[in-house]
C-alpha cells in the first residue's frame, strides 16, 4: 500500500503559524516537498531525523507529482508543504489529479493565508459592522488571464474589503481599477510585505494617491499584500457602529440584553 499525501498549508511565513495538525504530520513525514520560493525552510524544522526534504523551487508540476509518488512509494506521510493555504493560487488540483489516477490517497491542511497574516500585523480588520461584511480574495491578471466578469475595476465597484495576491508589480493597474470603480484619492490602502516573517515584515499605509510611490520608496517588488478596504483605520475613527453581538442592547442565543 503507497502511503498518503498531504498538502499542508504552511501558513504565511512565521513558522509558529502553521497549524497544529500540520505541525504533528510533519513530525511524522518520511518526506517533504517544500515551496522554497515563499515557505522558509525553518517550516520543516518539526521533521524527524532521516526525512527526506526536498525544495520544489525549480522543478515542474511533472517532476514533482513524480517525486510525491515516488516517495509515497516508500514512506506512510508524505507532505507537499505550501504558502499559506493549499487552496489559494497553489495548483492544489493539478497536483491532486495525476494522484488520485495513480490511486494514491491525499488530502488537504488549511493554513492561515497571507490575507489574514497582513490585517492581523497591521492590526486591522477584515470586516466591519456596516461598512463592509464581504471580502474578496482576488488577483490582477498577469500572465494567468482573469476569467470573464473578475476584472478588478469590476470586483472593486462592491466596495468592500479587497486582498488583493500576487500583483504588487502592477500596483498601477490595482490604482486604475480602483479609480475605474470611484474610489477617492484618499482612500486608503495597506500593503504588508513577508508578513509574518520574523524580522522581515514591512507594512506600508497610504492612499490610493500614493501608494505606488510609498512602495516604490520601500522596495517592496515581491512577496506583499495589497489591501484596499473601507475597514482600514478604523482603529482611530471617532466613531464606529458596534457589533450587535457584544451590544448590552441585543438579546441573542447565549446572552439577553442587560439594557433596554
Ligand atoms: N497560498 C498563498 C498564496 C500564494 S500566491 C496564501 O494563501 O497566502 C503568492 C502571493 O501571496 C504573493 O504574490 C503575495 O501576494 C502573497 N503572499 C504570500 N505570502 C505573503 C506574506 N507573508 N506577506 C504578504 N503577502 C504574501
Amino acid at each position: 500500500m503507497p502511503g498518503k499525501i498531504w498538502f499542508v498549508g504552511a501558513g504565511p511565513g512565521d513558522p509558529d503559524l502553521i497549524t497544529v495538525k500540520g505541525r504533528t504530520l510533519i513530525e511524522q513525514a518520511g518526506a517533504i516537498l517544500y515551496a522554497g520560493s515563499l515557505v522558509d525552510q525553518a517550516a520543516t524544522r518539526y521533521a524527524p531525523a532521516g526525512c527526506e526534504i526536498r525544495d520544489s523551487k525549480d522543478m515542474t508540476l511533472e517532476e514533482m507529482v513524480a517525486w510525491l509518488l515516488d516517495q509515497a512509494s516508500r514512506n506512510a506521510t508524505v507532505i507537499r508543504l505550501q504558502t499559506g493555504d493549499p487552496g489559494l493560487y497553489g495548483a492544489l488540483i493539478e497536483m491532486t489529479r495525476p494522484l488520485t489516477a495513480a490511486g494514491v490517497e491525499w488530502a488537504v491542511v488549511p493554513g492561515v493565508s497571507s490575507a489574514m497574516a497582513s490585517m492581523a500585523a497591521a492590526g486591522e480588520t477584515l470586516t466591519l459592522p456596516e461598512v463592509t461584511q464581504t471580502v474578496i480574495l482576488t488577483r490582477t491578471a498577469g500572465r494567468t488571464p482573469m476569467p470573464e466578469g473578475e476584472d478588478l475595476a469590476l470586483l472593486a465597484s462592491h466596495h468592500c474589503t479587497l486582498c488583493i495576491y500576487l500583483s504588487i508589480t502592477l500596483l498601477h493597474e490595482v490604482q486604475s481599477a480602483l479609480r475605474a470603480a470611484g474610489w477617492q484619492e484618499d482612500a486608503p490602502i495597506l500593503v504588508v510585505q513577508k508578513a509574518s516573517w520574523p524580522g522581515q515584515e514591512k507594512i506600508v499605509r497610504g492612499t490610493l494617491a500614493d501608494i505606488k510611490q510609498k512602495c516604490q520608496a520601500e522596495k517592496i517588488g515581491s512577496q506583499a499584500m495589497i489591501v484596499a478596504s473601507p475597514t482600514l483605520g478604523a482603529a482611530n475613527w471617532e466613531s464606529l457602529v458596534r457589533s450587535k453581538l457584544y451590544d448590552p442592547e441585543f438579546t441573542h442565543r447565549f446572552r439577553k440584553a442587560t439594557v433596554a
